[in-house]
């Protein structure tokens, strides 16, 4: 098995990294831009260590890309974030003086040490502190030491007020020597436009399907199945797979991530796979647990109704899965299919306190609920409802 590699699974944007580090035409600024997820921060942290290494090795198939070593001292240091040549600059929440904003500077390195996916926390707002950003320009007009090149990272931009941006428009117009500018954004057209003129974009796609289950299987040790569902869901965003594959809010999201994962592969797989996903992914010894399920599918297929017949989102109770339910929402259209459903999933509800067997429960559950919703491929279900 291959092991992930950021620069395979942002072929792409490697390959014009790497073609311009051999060609030895390396620009002073590059704008990285894509969908927070999908690996800037390791693709910038991977650069670096090209930048950087003492031995970089080729690949075998093209001679115009190389990777670093991975084992000189140089990549080390850069991977583990400690390598003096390597700044960065992040958005970080309100904070009272300078000190603090090093602290929390300090914690989001550190998760992105532990995880460079993990999407930033943003449940209360973050901005890119300016005095950090003037600290890091000021710092950069002393010469790096020799054969380093120094990497200054502005990871997501576009949390910098513009108005601030003034010191940072200096330092791209007056590149530092032996200094590359890494610049990140969802959106280029966030930035000013004398930024964006001068930065080289370097754009980032969502990642391919197989490297996220790869990444998920190796750093989560993950089911295949499971890390499956996770790279489908997220659409090559890893960094929402591993919100949903390492909830932060304890057992309920992760239920919650579970119970719509197995309500996704229910409406959209073949039985037999939608079958074993259950099988998979519930502990039948937790009568609480398949309950929880339960219930979620009864407001999934609420939330699911509601959308189809009215196209509104406001009244969504599953706000946190509203993309998932705009997907999801075409076979419950069918008002009649709707009601049968929900009746099937009250009268399992009312059964669940005196079933012993919580397994073949969820299961007749699963295959009821495919035949009152049509879900095509199940043969003997149709005949069975004589439909
Ligand atoms: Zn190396």
């Amino acid at each position: 098995m291959s092991h992930f590699s950021i620069a395979r699974a942002q072929h792409k944007a490697w390959s014009i990294l790497s073609r311009s580090f051999r060609a030895g035409r390396v620009a002073s600024t590059y704008l990285f831009h894509g969908r927070e997820g999908v690996g800037d921060w390791s693709l910038a942290v991977e650069f670096a260590a090209l930048l950087n290494c003492e031995q970089p090795i080729g690949d075998g198939d093209d001679s115009s890309i190389s990777y670093p070593c991975g084992e000189c001292r140089q990549c080390r240091t850069i991977r583990a974030l400690n390598f003096e040549g390597l700044q960065f600059v992040v958005p970080i929440r309100s904070h009272k003086n300078d000190s603090e904003a090093i602290d929390f500077t300090n914690e989001v390195l550190e998760q992105k040490r532990l995880e460079p996916f993990k999407m930033l926390d943003t449940s209360s707002p973050i901005n890119i502190p300016i005095s950090l950003a003037r600290r890091v320009k000021r710092s950069t007009s002393i010469r790096p030491a020799a054969g380093v090149t120094r990497v200054v990272v502005f990871y997501q931009m576009e949390k910098m007020r513009q108005s601030s941006t003034d010191a940072l428009l200096k330092l791209i117009e007056e590149p530092p020597a032996d200094t590359v500018i890494i610049l990140t954004a969802e959106k280029p057209d966030a930035l000013l436009p004398t930024i964006q003129s001068r930065a080289q974009k370097i754009r980032l796609e969502r990642l391919p399907e197989l490297a996220v289950i790869e990444y998920l299987q190796e750093k989560y040790d993950l089911t295949e199945t499971h890390a499956q569902l996770l790279a489908r869901l997220s659409e090559g965003v890893l960094g929402r797979a591993i919100d949903m594959a390492q909830p932060e809010d304890g057992d309920e999201s992760s239920r919650r991530a579970v119970g719509l994962l197995l309500f996704k592969s229910l409406i959209t797989e073949p039985a037999p796979a939608a079958l074993s996903q259950i099988f998979e992914l519930m502990d039948f010894r937790d009568r609480g647990a398949a309950t929880e399920l339960v219930r979620l599918w009864q407001s999934l297929i609420r939330d699911c109704a509601m959308y189809a017949q009215t196209g509104a989102e406001d009244d969504l109770v599953n706000v946190d899965f509203t993309n998932e339910i705009k997907h999801l929402a075409v076979p419950f259209a069918n008002s009649n299919a709707v009601s049968a459903a929900v009746t099937t999933l009250k009268k399992t509800l009312a059964d669940f306190p005196r079933n012993v067997h919580i397994a073949i429960s969820l299961l007749a559950l699963a295959l009821k609920l495919r035949s009152d919703l049509a879900v095509p491929g199940d043969s003997i279900d149709q005949e069975a409802t004589g439909g």
